[in-house]
C-alpha cells in the first residue's frame, strides 16, 4: 500500500488520517501538537518530528492546516516541502485557503515536477469521521484520477471543479451559503422559542418545510436539539467560528476581485468577526446562536 504523509491532525485531519489507516495505508503524520500526534500513533501511524521527516519516502502528501499562511509556510521556500520532495510525489492540499495562495503552491509544485491538487472539503467533523466528505478539486483531471483512491477512503463525493485554484473558489462559495444559512437558522430558532415554541418542535417543522437547509438537517445551533451536533456539547469539536470568519474573508476577497456583490456574505463575515472579538472564535461556528438569545 502507498505511504502517505499526513500534515495537520486537527478536528478534520485526525479523523481523515484515521480512515486512511483503517484502509491499510501506511501513514507518517506530523502536527505541531504532540497530543494530536499521539492519538494517531495509538492507531498505527508513525509520529514524525517534522513535516520533512513525515514526507521522507512518501508517495503522497496530504495537508489539512488552518489557513493560507500555514500552507505556504509548509510548502514554499528553501526549507519548504516542495524543495525537498521527489519529483512525481502527489500533493493533496485539503485545507481551505485563498484561491491565489493555492495557485502559488501549484506553480511551485509544477516547477519541481510534483503533481498537486487543491482539494478542500465539506461535510464537517462528522463527515470526516464517517469518510463521507465532499472533495472540491482544482487542477489536472488526470492527476485527480491518480488521487481518487485516497479521496475515496476519506469522502463519498469527489468533484472536479476546474483548473488550479477552482476547488478553493467552489469552497468559499459553499461556505458563504453555509454561514448565511446558519445565521438565518439561529435567529429564527431564537425568535420561535421566544414566542413559546419548543426548540425541537420548531426545528423539525422548519426542517421539513421550505426553510429546510443543511444546518437544520445536520447541525442545529440550538443546544439539545441534535445530540450529535456541536451545540449539544458546548459548541466544541466542530468548525471553529474563527475559521468560518477566515472563509468569509476569502469569499469577500474573491467577490471583490471579480466585481461581484455579496452583501449577505459581507454581513455574515462581520457577525463572525464580532463573535471572534467576543472571545468565541475557538467555539464551533453554530455558537452564533448565542448572539440571538437574551
Ligand atoms: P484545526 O485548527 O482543528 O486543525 C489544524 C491543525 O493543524 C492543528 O492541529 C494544528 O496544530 C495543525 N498545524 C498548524 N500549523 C501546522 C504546521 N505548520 N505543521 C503541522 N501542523 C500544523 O482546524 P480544522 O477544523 O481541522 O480545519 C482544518 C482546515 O479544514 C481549515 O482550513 C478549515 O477551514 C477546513 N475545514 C474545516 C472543517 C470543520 O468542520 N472543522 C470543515 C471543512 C473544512
Amino acid at each position: 500500500m502507498s505511504h502517505i504523509a499526513f500534515i495537520g491532525l486537527g478536528n478534520m485531519g485526525l479523523p481523515m488520517a484515521r480512515n486512511l489507516l483503517k484502509a491499510a495505508f501506511k501513514v507518517s503524520a506530523y502536527d505541531l501538537q504532540e497530543e494530536a500526534l499521539q492519538a494517531l500513533v495509538a492507531e498505527g501511524a508513525y509520529a514524525a518530528q517534522s513535516a520533512l521527516e513525515a514526507a521522507d519516502g512518501a508517495e503522497v502528501v496530504i495537508s489539512m492546516l488552518p489557513a493560507s499562511r500555514h500552507v505556504e509556510g509548509l510548502y514554499l521556500g528553501e526549507n519548504g516541502l516542495l524543495a525537498n520532495l521527489l519529483a512525481g510525489t502527489l500533493v493533496l492540499e485539503c485545507s481551505t485557503i485563498a484561491p491565489d495562495s493555492a495557485r502559488r503552491v501549484h506553480q511551485a509544485a509544477r516547477a519541481r515536477g510534483i503533481e498537486m491538487l487543491d482539494a478542500p472539503v465539506s461535510g464537517g467533523t462528522a463527515g470526516a469521521a464517517a469518510g463521507t466528505l465532499t472533495f472540491m478539486v482544482g487542477g489536472d483531471p488526470v492527476c485527480l484520477e491518480r488521487a481518487r483512491p485516497y479521496f475515496s477512503v476519506m469522502g463519498s463525493n469527489i468533484f472536479h471543479a476546474g483548473a488550479e485554484g477552482s476547488g478553493q473558489v467552489a469552497k468559499v462559495c459553499n461556505n458563504q451559503v453555509l454561514a448565511v444559512q446558519m445565521i438565518a437558522t439561529a435567529e429564527a430558532m431564537a425568535m420561535g422559542v421566544a414566542n413559546g415554541l419548543q426548540p425541537a418542535v420548531l426545528a423539525e417543522i422548519m426542517r421539513q418545510s421550505s426553510g429546510g437547509n443543511w444546518t437544520l438537517e445536520k447541525y442545529n445551533p440550538w443546544p439539545g436539539v441534535m445530540p450529535q451536533a456541536p451545540a449539544s456539547r458546548g459548541y466544541t469539536g466542530g468548525f471553529m467560528a474563527e475559521l468560518m470568519s477566515k472563509d468569509l474573508s476569502l469569499a469577500q476577497e474573491t467577490a471583490l476581485a471579480s466585481g461581484n456583490s455579496t452583501p449577505m456574505g459581507a454581513l455574515a463575515l462581520h457577525l463572525y468577526r464580532l463573535l471572534t472579538k467576543q472571545g468565541l472564535g475557538k467555539q464551533d461556528f453554530s455558537v452564533v446562536q448565542q448572539l440571538f438569545i437574551d
